[in-house]
């Protein structure tokens, strides 16, 4: 039997997987529904196109566990859609990546029928034997982030709530090893207002790369070219008094535009959209409108170390009798920049079932 605290993305995928070859699954959910971040997510399942590619973007990974993404994520996409997940796009939008667009609700489904068991929801003692941590990282635990994050502020969290490093703590308690990169995480700058999961794409203001970027007391602090996921601006802004930021934006940047929306259209929807003479400094000159933004978790980069089978490993780099970690629990896959989490769950998950069913 294997037990599996996590009922998403990694958790269904593996909890599927493990039926396919045999395995008596206890799917165990903390929150009220199924499904997880994934459930929250836009459901872009990707990788980059070559090994080389995923290093450049993300050198502090481990190139093994890279590896795996790299060879597996296409069978696996092809094993989800045998099941009856539901395809939205056939390809990601971003020449840099492969992959496919999945319809959340309906991936969840598919995986569940799959996985053939009922998942018990609500909090619950996970027991002994082996067990399978697909908890989905710690950002929904403040003191944690501030311990390891290390933002300048509390940051907002824009992920499922139960996601609290319930995985950590119990794989720490049994003398786990950790990958490197715990203070990184993936994230969006938001508008600087208290938001609900149904905005969290909505009010993501993904156009940090045409603006002049300030902090609250005018200051400009990013001085390299922002990457293409903006990871690397999220952060830099968590790091930023208050974890915020002003985005300024002249007519050249308002002209942009973000997949189907122009920088215009997301930009003046904020509701923290302020016109250049209400600024608290002054900005530059031909600057037309200002958004202020606050840096917000989705989820944490850096976990448990494990090896290429989903086994955690100790500090000596043993694995740990029958414990298995997948998702956003596992560290190591996209450090030093941003790689598709669900496409890391999707993958590890898998081997995580099959590594149990051997
Ligand atoms: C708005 C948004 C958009 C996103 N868009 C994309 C995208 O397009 N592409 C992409 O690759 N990624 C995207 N992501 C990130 C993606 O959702 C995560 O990387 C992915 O869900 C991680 O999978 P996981 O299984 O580790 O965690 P989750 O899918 O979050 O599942 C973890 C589950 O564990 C449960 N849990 C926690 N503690 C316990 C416990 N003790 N016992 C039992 N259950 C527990 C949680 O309630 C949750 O259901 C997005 C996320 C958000 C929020």
């Amino acid at each position: 039997m294997l037990t599996i605290a996590g009922a998403g993305m990694a958790g269904l995928a593996a909890a599927a997987r493990a039926r396919e070859l045999g395995l008596e699954v206890r799917l165990l959910e903390k929150g009220n529904r199924i499904g997880g971040s994934m459930l929250l997510s836009s459901c872009v399942i990707w990788r980059y196109q070559t090994l080389e590619d995923f290093r450049e973007e993300c050198p502090g990974g481990d190139p093994a566990l890279q590896q795996q993404v790299i060879e597996q994520l296409d069978d696996a996409l092809a094993w989800v859609r045998s099941l009856g997940a539901p395809v939205v796009w056939e390809e990601t939008g971003n020449p840099r990546t492969v992959g496919l667009r999945l319809d959340p609700p309906g991936l969840a489904e598919a995986l569940l029928r799959a996985a053939g068991v009922e998942s018990q929801l609500g909090p619950a003692e996970l027991p002994d034997g082996p067990l399978l941590l697909a908890t989905g990282g710690f950002q929904g635990n403040a003191a944690l982030v501030e311990r390891h994050v290390r933002p300048a502020a509390p940051l907002r969290l824009r992920a499922n709530p139960w996601s609290v490093g319930d995985g950590l703590e119990l794989a720490l308690a049994r003398d786990a090893d950790v990958s490197a990169g715990l203070d990184e995480f993936y994230g969006r700058n938001m508008a600087d207002v208290d938001f609900s999961e149904a905005e969290f794409v909505q009010l993501a203001q993904l156009y940090g790369q045409y603006a002049t970027v300030v902090n609250v007391r005018g200051e400009e602090f990013f001085d390299r070219p922002v990457s293409w996921s903006e990871n690397d601006l999220v952060q830099a802004t968590a790091r930023q008094p208050g974890a915020k930021a002003w985005y300024l934006l002249d007519d050249a940047a308002l002209g942009q535009a973000v997949r189907d929306r122009t920088v215009t259209e997301i930009a003046s929807a904020a509701p923290t959209a302020t016109a250049p003479e209400e600024l608290p400094f002054a900005a530059p000159p031909g600057t037309k409108l200002a958004v202020r933004v606050a840096s917000a978790i989705t989820h944490t980069i850096g976990g448990l170390r494990v090896d290429t089978r989903a086994r955690v490993l100790d500090r000596s780099g043993r694995p740990l009798p029958d414990l298995y970690a997948a998702g956003a629990d596992v560290g190591g896959i996209s450090t030093g920049g941003y790689a598709s989490g669900l496409a890391a769950a999707l993958v590890f998950g898998r081997i995580a079932a099959e590594t149990a069913a051997r």
